[in-house]
Protein backbone atom coordinates (compact mmCIF):
# COMPACT_ATOMS: atom_id res chain seq x y z
CA UNK A 1 0.00 0.00 0.00
CA UNK A 2 1.27 3.55 -0.50
CA UNK A 3 1.04 6.16 1.45
CA UNK A 4 -1.21 8.78 0.91
CA UNK A 5 0.48 12.12 -0.51
CA UNK A 6 -0.29 15.28 0.78
CA UNK A 7 -1.10 16.30 -2.95
CA UNK A 8 -2.41 15.31 -6.22
CA UNK A 9 -3.75 16.26 -9.36
CA UNK A 10 -6.84 13.82 -9.33
CA UNK A 11 -8.17 11.97 -5.98
CA UNK A 12 -10.54 8.81 -6.67
CA UNK A 13 -12.52 7.99 -4.30
CA UNK A 14 -13.60 4.10 -4.50
CA UNK A 15 -11.39 1.56 -5.88
CA UNK A 16 -14.18 -0.77 -7.65
CA UNK A 17 -14.26 -1.10 -11.83
CA UNK A 18 -15.64 2.62 -11.77
CA UNK A 19 -12.52 4.25 -9.69
CA UNK A 20 -9.82 1.94 -11.27
CA UNK A 21 -10.53 2.81 -14.82
CA UNK A 22 -10.93 6.86 -14.03
CA UNK A 23 -7.72 6.52 -12.39
CA UNK A 24 -5.78 4.60 -15.32
CA UNK A 25 -7.65 6.59 -17.78
CA UNK A 26 -6.45 10.27 -16.21
CA UNK A 27 -2.80 8.81 -15.48
CA UNK A 28 -2.64 7.84 -18.85
CA UNK A 29 -3.53 11.88 -19.90
CA UNK A 30 -0.67 12.90 -17.67
CA UNK A 31 -2.59 13.52 -13.76
CA UNK A 32 -0.87 12.63 -10.73
CA UNK A 33 -3.58 10.19 -9.26
CA UNK A 34 -3.77 9.00 -6.27
CA UNK A 35 -7.17 6.35 -5.20
CA UNK A 36 -8.46 5.00 -1.74
CA UNK A 37 -10.75 2.55 -1.14
CA UNK A 38 -11.91 1.19 2.35
CA UNK A 39 -11.53 -2.47 1.02
CA UNK A 40 -8.49 -4.30 0.21
CA UNK A 41 -8.03 -6.41 -3.41
CA UNK A 42 -8.80 -8.39 -5.21
CA UNK A 43 -12.47 -6.70 -4.07
CA UNK A 44 -15.53 -9.13 -4.62
CA UNK A 45 -19.51 -8.10 -5.57
CA UNK A 46 -22.49 -9.56 -6.41
CA UNK A 47 -22.12 -9.22 -10.09
CA UNK A 48 -23.46 -11.42 -13.23
CA UNK A 49 -19.93 -11.12 -14.43
CA UNK A 50 -21.62 -10.86 -18.13
CA UNK A 51 -19.63 -8.18 -20.03
CA UNK A 52 -21.03 -7.36 -23.96
CA UNK A 53 -19.15 -6.64 -26.70
CA UNK A 54 -19.55 -2.67 -26.57
CA UNK A 55 -18.21 -3.20 -22.95
CA UNK A 56 -15.20 -5.03 -24.50
CA UNK A 57 -14.37 -2.22 -26.94
CA UNK A 58 -14.54 0.42 -24.49
CA UNK A 59 -12.20 -1.31 -22.67
CA UNK A 60 -10.07 -1.25 -25.44
CA UNK A 61 -9.87 2.12 -25.29
CA UNK A 62 -9.25 2.72 -21.91
CA UNK A 63 -6.29 0.57 -23.04
CA UNK A 64 -6.99 -2.89 -21.67
CA UNK A 65 -8.00 -6.09 -23.61
CA UNK A 66 -10.01 -8.39 -21.30
CA UNK A 67 -9.81 -10.87 -23.98
CA UNK A 68 -6.69 -11.83 -22.91
CA UNK A 69 -7.61 -12.34 -19.29
CA UNK A 70 -9.28 -15.28 -17.47
CA UNK A 71 -12.72 -15.72 -18.92
CA UNK A 72 -15.12 -17.25 -21.03
CA UNK A 73 -16.43 -16.12 -23.99
CA UNK A 74 -19.89 -16.33 -24.97
CA UNK A 75 -21.76 -15.73 -28.41
CA UNK A 76 -24.94 -13.46 -27.70
CA UNK A 77 -27.98 -13.57 -25.76
CA UNK A 78 -31.23 -16.31 -24.99
CA UNK A 79 -34.10 -15.18 -23.73
CA UNK A 80 -36.51 -17.84 -22.45
CA UNK A 81 -39.60 -18.52 -20.05
CA UNK A 82 -41.96 -20.98 -19.53
CA UNK A 83 -43.15 -21.36 -23.44
CA UNK A 84 -40.44 -20.05 -25.77
CA UNK A 85 -37.02 -19.26 -26.28
CA UNK A 86 -35.37 -17.13 -28.52
CA UNK A 87 -31.41 -15.83 -29.03
CA UNK A 88 -29.47 -14.18 -31.33
CA UNK A 89 -25.94 -13.78 -31.58
CA UNK A 90 -23.96 -10.42 -30.99
CA UNK A 91 -23.82 -8.51 -34.35
CA UNK A 92 -20.18 -6.98 -33.47
CA UNK A 93 -17.79 -10.13 -31.87
CA UNK A 94 -18.74 -11.59 -28.53
CA UNK A 95 -19.61 -10.90 -24.87
CA UNK A 96 -16.89 -11.90 -22.02
CA UNK A 97 -18.17 -14.02 -18.42
CA UNK A 98 -15.20 -13.05 -16.04
CA UNK A 99 -15.06 -13.82 -12.63
CA UNK A 100 -15.21 -10.47 -10.24
CA UNK A 101 -12.40 -10.66 -8.67
CA UNK A 102 -10.10 -11.84 -11.80
CA UNK A 103 -11.56 -8.18 -13.41
CA UNK A 104 -10.52 -6.55 -10.01
CA UNK A 105 -7.07 -8.24 -9.55
CA UNK A 106 -6.19 -7.24 -13.67
CA UNK A 107 -7.42 -3.65 -13.46
CA UNK A 108 -5.17 -2.89 -9.96
CA UNK A 109 -2.36 -4.65 -11.95
CA UNK A 110 -3.11 -2.17 -14.84
CA UNK A 111 -2.89 0.89 -12.33
CA UNK A 112 0.27 0.00 -10.42
CA UNK A 113 1.61 -0.26 -14.04
CA UNK A 114 -0.14 3.18 -14.90
CA UNK A 115 1.31 4.79 -12.15
CA UNK A 116 -1.30 5.32 -9.95
CA UNK A 117 -0.90 6.12 -5.89
CA UNK A 118 -3.00 2.96 -4.68
CA UNK A 119 -4.25 3.61 -1.20
CA UNK A 120 -6.13 0.34 0.14
CA UNK A 121 -7.74 0.05 3.63
CA UNK A 122 -8.38 3.58 3.53
CA UNK A 123 -12.11 5.11 4.72
CA UNK A 124 -12.50 8.74 3.13
CA UNK A 125 -14.30 10.54 5.47
CA UNK A 126 -15.26 13.67 4.02
CA UNK A 127 -14.36 16.07 1.27
CA UNK A 128 -13.68 19.76 1.39
CA UNK A 129 -13.47 22.84 -1.09
CA UNK A 130 -9.48 21.84 -0.69
CA UNK A 131 -9.51 18.08 -1.19
CA UNK A 132 -9.97 14.79 0.23
CA UNK A 133 -10.17 13.80 4.26
CA UNK A 134 -8.59 10.62 4.11
CA UNK A 135 -7.13 8.67 7.53
CA UNK A 136 -8.16 11.76 9.65
CA UNK A 137 -6.00 14.39 7.36
CA UNK A 138 -6.37 16.74 4.53
CA UNK A 139 -5.01 15.37 0.70
CA UNK A 140 -5.01 18.43 -1.12
CA UNK A 141 -6.62 18.00 -4.72
CA UNK A 142 -7.42 19.79 -7.94
CA UNK A 143 -10.34 17.25 -8.97
CA UNK A 144 -11.91 14.83 -7.13
CA UNK A 145 -13.63 11.65 -8.40
CA UNK A 146 -16.38 9.84 -6.43
CA UNK A 147 -16.34 6.32 -7.52
CA UNK A 148 -17.61 5.08 -4.14
CA UNK A 149 -20.96 2.80 -5.48
CA UNK A 150 -24.48 3.34 -5.43
CA UNK A 151 -24.68 4.16 -2.28
CA UNK A 152 -22.17 7.06 -2.68
CA UNK A 153 -21.32 9.21 0.15
CA UNK A 154 -19.79 11.71 -2.16
CA UNK A 155 -22.92 12.08 -4.10
CA UNK A 156 -23.93 13.07 -0.83
CA UNK A 157 -21.59 15.76 0.62
CA UNK A 158 -21.23 17.10 -3.22
CA UNK A 159 -24.97 17.42 -3.15
CA UNK A 160 -25.33 15.40 -6.59
CA UNK A 161 -27.76 13.58 -4.69
CA UNK A 162 -31.06 14.50 -6.69
CA UNK A 163 -32.86 12.09 -9.47
CA UNK A 164 -34.82 12.45 -11.87
CA UNK A 165 -35.66 8.48 -11.45
CA UNK A 166 -34.72 5.76 -8.96
CA UNK A 167 -36.02 2.04 -8.60
CA UNK A 168 -34.60 -0.92 -6.97
CA UNK A 169 -34.42 -4.71 -6.89
CA UNK A 170 -31.98 -7.03 -5.35
CA UNK A 171 -29.53 -9.67 -6.75
CA UNK A 172 -28.37 -12.48 -5.43
CA UNK A 173 -25.43 -14.48 -7.17
CA UNK A 174 -23.83 -17.79 -6.73
CA UNK A 175 -21.00 -19.73 -8.77
CA UNK A 176 -21.47 -23.01 -9.54
CA UNK A 177 -18.90 -25.62 -10.61
CA UNK A 178 -20.51 -27.01 -14.04
CA UNK A 179 -19.31 -26.78 -17.68
CA UNK A 180 -21.72 -24.28 -19.27
CA UNK A 181 -24.16 -25.62 -21.25
CA UNK A 182 -24.71 -22.42 -23.68
CA UNK A 183 -23.11 -21.06 -26.02
CA UNK A 184 -25.20 -17.29 -24.83
CA UNK A 185 -25.36 -15.80 -21.83
CA UNK A 186 -29.22 -17.06 -20.58
CA UNK A 187 -31.99 -15.11 -18.93
CA UNK A 188 -34.50 -16.99 -17.71
CA UNK A 189 -38.30 -14.84 -17.04
CA UNK A 190 -40.18 -16.16 -14.43
CA UNK A 191 -43.24 -14.64 -12.38
CA UNK A 192 -41.75 -11.08 -11.15
CA UNK A 193 -38.00 -11.98 -11.31
CA UNK A 194 -35.41 -12.80 -13.48
CA UNK A 195 -32.26 -15.84 -13.47
CA UNK A 196 -29.60 -15.22 -15.48
CA UNK A 197 -26.57 -17.41 -16.34
CA UNK A 198 -23.45 -16.63 -17.35
CA UNK A 199 -20.71 -18.65 -18.44
CA UNK A 200 -17.12 -17.86 -16.65
CA UNK A 201 -14.52 -20.44 -17.17
CA UNK A 202 -14.41 -23.63 -18.83
CA UNK A 203 -16.22 -25.54 -15.67
CA UNK A 204 -18.14 -22.92 -14.03
CA UNK A 205 -21.42 -20.53 -14.29
CA UNK A 206 -21.99 -17.82 -12.84
CA UNK A 207 -25.84 -17.73 -11.99
CA UNK A 208 -27.61 -14.28 -10.68
CA UNK A 209 -31.49 -13.91 -9.50
CA UNK A 210 -33.04 -10.58 -9.30
CA UNK A 211 -36.14 -9.45 -8.44
CA UNK A 212 -38.33 -6.73 -6.64
CA UNK A 213 -38.49 -8.76 -3.39
CA UNK A 214 -35.41 -8.50 -0.95
CA UNK A 215 -36.26 -11.89 1.02
CA UNK A 216 -36.46 -14.06 -2.43
CA UNK A 217 -32.85 -16.04 -2.83
CA UNK A 218 -31.54 -18.12 -5.61
CA UNK A 219 -32.38 -21.69 -3.37
CA UNK A 220 -36.55 -20.26 -3.64
CA UNK A 221 -36.67 -19.10 -6.81
CA UNK A 222 -35.18 -22.00 -8.67
CA UNK A 223 -38.03 -24.93 -9.04
CA UNK A 224 -39.42 -22.19 -11.04
CA UNK A 225 -37.14 -22.54 -13.63
CA UNK A 226 -36.80 -26.09 -14.20
CA UNK A 227 -34.85 -26.33 -16.73
CA UNK A 228 -32.28 -24.59 -14.84
CA UNK A 229 -32.67 -26.14 -11.56
CA UNK A 230 -31.94 -29.71 -13.78
CA UNK A 231 -28.75 -28.37 -15.03
CA UNK A 232 -27.33 -27.48 -11.40
CA UNK A 233 -29.02 -30.39 -9.96
CA UNK A 234 -25.31 -32.59 -9.64
CA UNK A 235 -23.53 -29.44 -9.72
CA UNK A 236 -21.49 -28.18 -6.26
CA UNK A 237 -21.82 -24.66 -5.72
CA UNK A 238 -17.85 -22.67 -5.23
CA UNK A 239 -19.45 -19.93 -2.41
CA UNK A 240 -22.32 -18.68 -1.20
CA UNK A 241 -24.35 -16.58 -1.97
CA UNK A 242 -23.60 -12.79 -2.22
CA UNK A 243 -26.59 -10.37 -2.59
CA UNK A 244 -26.55 -6.83 -3.79
CA UNK A 245 -28.44 -3.78 -4.86
CA UNK A 246 -29.66 -3.11 -8.25
CA UNK A 247 -30.50 0.41 -9.13
CA UNK A 248 -32.08 2.17 -12.07
CA UNK A 249 -31.14 5.97 -11.19
CA UNK A 250 -31.17 9.17 -13.14
CA UNK A 251 -29.46 11.70 -11.56
CA UNK A 252 -29.66 15.23 -12.66
CA UNK A 253 -26.02 16.12 -12.60
CA UNK A 254 -22.83 14.19 -12.09
CA UNK A 255 -20.30 17.13 -11.56
CA UNK A 256 -20.56 20.12 -8.76
CA UNK A 257 -16.98 22.49 -8.67
CA UNK A 258 -13.93 20.10 -8.81
CA UNK A 259 -16.66 16.45 -7.79
CA UNK A 260 -17.27 14.46 -10.89
CA UNK A 261 -19.05 11.10 -10.19
CA UNK A 262 -18.30 7.91 -11.45
CA UNK A 263 -19.62 4.47 -11.92
CA UNK A 264 -22.35 3.29 -9.88
CA UNK A 265 -22.23 6.40 -8.01
CA UNK A 266 -23.21 8.80 -11.20
CA UNK A 267 -26.24 6.69 -11.36
CA UNK A 268 -27.04 3.00 -12.61
CA UNK A 269 -29.16 1.10 -14.99
CA UNK A 270 -30.72 -2.01 -13.54
CA UNK A 271 -28.38 -5.27 -13.77
CA UNK A 272 -30.63 -7.35 -16.17
CA UNK A 273 -29.43 -5.09 -18.94
CA UNK A 274 -26.04 -6.44 -18.01
CA UNK A 275 -24.43 -2.78 -19.02
CA UNK A 276 -22.94 -1.52 -15.93
CA UNK A 277 -19.10 -2.26 -16.28
CA UNK A 278 -19.43 -0.87 -19.89
CA UNK A 279 -21.07 2.62 -18.95
CA UNK A 280 -18.33 2.97 -16.21
CA UNK A 281 -15.67 2.63 -18.72
CA UNK A 282 -17.22 4.92 -20.88
CA UNK A 283 -17.36 6.95 -19.02
CA UNK A 284 -13.93 6.85 -17.14
CA UNK A 285 -12.84 7.34 -21.00
CA UNK A 286 -14.87 10.55 -21.03
CA UNK A 287 -13.92 12.22 -17.54
CA UNK A 288 -10.34 11.74 -18.08
CA UNK A 289 -10.57 13.55 -21.11
CA UNK A 290 -12.47 16.53 -19.45
CA UNK A 291 -9.50 16.38 -16.57
CA UNK A 292 -7.19 17.19 -19.16
CA UNK A 293 -8.89 20.28 -20.60
CA UNK A 294 -9.80 21.53 -17.28
CA UNK A 295 -13.64 21.45 -17.26
CA UNK A 296 -16.17 19.52 -16.27
CA UNK A 297 -18.86 20.68 -18.51
CA UNK A 298 -17.72 18.11 -21.56
CA UNK A 299 -18.35 15.05 -19.11
CA UNK A 300 -21.71 15.82 -18.00
CA UNK A 301 -22.94 16.19 -22.00
CA UNK A 302 -20.93 12.84 -22.30
CA UNK A 303 -22.50 11.03 -19.26
CA UNK A 304 -25.64 12.15 -20.73
CA UNK A 305 -25.35 10.99 -23.63
CA UNK A 306 -23.23 7.64 -22.88
CA UNK A 307 -26.26 6.25 -20.50
CA UNK A 308 -29.30 7.19 -22.79
CA UNK A 309 -29.35 3.94 -24.91
CA UNK A 310 -29.01 1.70 -21.80
CA UNK A 311 -31.32 3.52 -19.92
CA UNK A 312 -34.02 2.80 -23.05
CA UNK A 313 -33.00 -0.67 -22.78
CA UNK A 314 -33.54 -0.75 -18.86
CA UNK A 315 -36.76 0.52 -19.10
CA UNK A 316 -37.99 -1.80 -22.01
CA UNK A 317 -36.44 -4.91 -19.75
CA UNK A 318 -38.57 -3.66 -16.87
CA UNK A 319 -41.66 -3.01 -18.26
CA UNK A 320 -41.52 -6.65 -19.39
CA UNK A 321 -40.91 -7.90 -15.87
CA UNK A 322 -43.70 -6.16 -14.66
CA UNK A 323 -46.37 -7.04 -17.29
CA UNK A 324 -46.12 -11.02 -17.95
CA UNK A 325 -49.05 -11.11 -20.01
CA UNK A 326 -46.85 -8.58 -22.81
CA UNK A 327 -44.07 -10.59 -21.89
CA UNK A 328 -45.01 -14.08 -22.91
CA UNK A 329 -46.56 -12.58 -26.09
CA UNK A 330 -43.54 -10.52 -26.57
CA UNK A 331 -41.71 -13.42 -26.22
CA UNK A 332 -44.04 -15.29 -28.47
CA UNK A 333 -43.51 -12.79 -31.37
CA UNK A 334 -39.82 -13.32 -30.97
CA UNK A 335 -39.71 -16.73 -31.40
CA UNK A 336 -41.87 -17.10 -34.26
CA UNK A 337 -38.93 -14.40 -35.79
CA UNK A 338 -36.11 -14.53 -34.75
CA UNK A 339 -34.27 -11.64 -36.60
CA UNK A 340 -36.58 -9.53 -34.32
CA UNK A 341 -34.60 -10.34 -31.44
CA UNK A 342 -31.72 -10.01 -33.42
CA UNK A 343 -32.01 -6.19 -34.04
CA UNK A 344 -33.07 -5.93 -30.49
CA UNK A 345 -29.83 -7.24 -29.86
CA UNK A 346 -27.75 -5.15 -31.82
CA UNK A 347 -29.25 -2.08 -30.80
CA UNK A 348 -28.93 -3.15 -27.06
CA UNK A 349 -24.88 -3.11 -27.74
CA UNK A 350 -24.97 0.26 -29.91
CA UNK A 351 -24.84 -1.43 -32.93
CA UNK A 352 -28.16 0.27 -34.61
CA UNK A 353 -29.30 3.61 -34.66
CA UNK A 354 -32.33 4.21 -32.42
CA UNK A 355 -34.80 4.87 -35.77
CA UNK A 356 -33.56 1.96 -37.15
CA UNK A 357 -34.33 -0.51 -33.32
CA UNK A 358 -38.06 1.61 -33.15
CA UNK A 359 -38.77 0.39 -37.41
CA UNK A 360 -38.01 -3.08 -35.53
CA UNK A 361 -39.98 -2.64 -32.57
CA UNK A 362 -42.74 -1.76 -35.00
CA UNK A 363 -42.66 -4.96 -37.15
CA UNK A 364 -42.47 -6.76 -33.13
CA UNK A 365 -45.98 -4.90 -32.73
CA UNK A 366 -47.62 -5.83 -35.53
CA UNK A 367 -46.60 -9.50 -35.06
CA UNK A 368 -47.93 -9.57 -31.26
CA UNK A 369 -50.74 -8.17 -32.65
CA UNK A 370 -51.49 -10.82 -35.58
CA UNK A 371 -50.47 -13.56 -33.62
C1 LIG B 1 -26.78 -8.40 -8.93
C2 LIG B 1 -26.01 -7.56 -9.91
C3 LIG B 1 -25.65 -8.11 -11.15
C4 LIG B 1 -24.93 -7.32 -12.06
N1 LIG B 1 -24.57 -7.88 -13.24
C5 LIG B 1 -23.82 -7.17 -14.13
C6 LIG B 1 -23.36 -7.78 -15.36
O1 LIG B 1 -23.60 -8.94 -15.63
N2 LIG B 1 -22.61 -7.00 -16.19
C7 LIG B 1 -22.30 -5.69 -15.92
O2 LIG B 1 -21.63 -5.05 -16.71
N3 LIG B 1 -22.71 -5.12 -14.75
C8 LIG B 1 -23.46 -5.82 -13.88
N4 LIG B 1 -23.85 -5.25 -12.69
C9 LIG B 1 -23.48 -3.84 -12.43
C10 LIG B 1 -22.02 -3.71 -11.99
O3 LIG B 1 -21.72 -4.70 -11.03
C11 LIG B 1 -21.79 -2.31 -11.42
O4 LIG B 1 -22.17 -1.36 -12.38
C12 LIG B 1 -20.34 -2.07 -11.01
O5 LIG B 1 -19.96 -2.97 -9.99
C13 LIG B 1 -20.16 -0.67 -10.46
O6 LIG B 1 -18.82 -0.49 -10.09
P1 LIG B 1 -18.38 0.79 -9.23
O7 LIG B 1 -16.90 0.77 -9.22
O8 LIG B 1 -19.10 1.98 -9.68
O9 LIG B 1 -18.94 0.48 -7.77
P2 LIG B 1 -18.47 -0.62 -6.70
O10 LIG B 1 -18.02 -1.84 -7.38
O11 LIG B 1 -19.61 -0.72 -5.74
O12 LIG B 1 -17.21 0.03 -5.99
C14 LIG B 1 -17.31 1.09 -5.07
C15 LIG B 1 -16.07 1.03 -4.19
O13 LIG B 1 -16.06 2.19 -3.35
C16 LIG B 1 -15.54 1.84 -2.09
N5 LIG B 1 -15.98 2.84 -1.12
C17 LIG B 1 -17.26 3.16 -0.78
N6 LIG B 1 -17.28 4.15 0.12
C18 LIG B 1 -15.97 4.47 0.36
C19 LIG B 1 -15.32 5.42 1.23
N7 LIG B 1 -16.02 6.27 2.00
N8 LIG B 1 -13.96 5.45 1.23
C20 LIG B 1 -13.25 4.60 0.46
N9 LIG B 1 -13.81 3.69 -0.37
C21 LIG B 1 -15.15 3.64 -0.41
C22 LIG B 1 -16.09 0.43 -1.84
O14 LIG B 1 -15.29 -0.29 -0.94
C23 LIG B 1 -16.06 -0.17 -3.25
O15 LIG B 1 -14.88 -0.94 -3.49
C24 LIG B 1 -24.57 -5.99 -11.75
C25 LIG B 1 -24.93 -5.45 -10.52
C26 LIG B 1 -25.65 -6.22 -9.60
C27 LIG B 1 -26.01 -5.63 -8.25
Amino acid sequence: MTPLPRTTDLFVIGGGPAGLAAAIAARRRGLVVTLADCSVPPIDKACGEGIMPDGLAAARSLGFDLDEAQGHPFRGIRFCDRDSAVEAAFPNGHGLGMRRTALHQMMVNLAIDAGVRLAWGVRVTGITAEGVIADDRLVRARWIAGADGGHSPVRRWAGLDACHHESRRFGFRRHYRVAPWSQYMEIHWGDRCQLYVTPVADDEVCVVLISRDQHLRLEDALPGFPAVERRLAAANASNLQRGGVTASRRLKAVCRGNVALVGDASGSVDAITGEGLCLLFQQAVALAGALEAGDLAPYQAAHRRIGRRPEFMADLMLLLDRTGGLRSRAFRALAGRPSLFAGMLAMHVGEISTTKFLTNGLALGWRMLTL
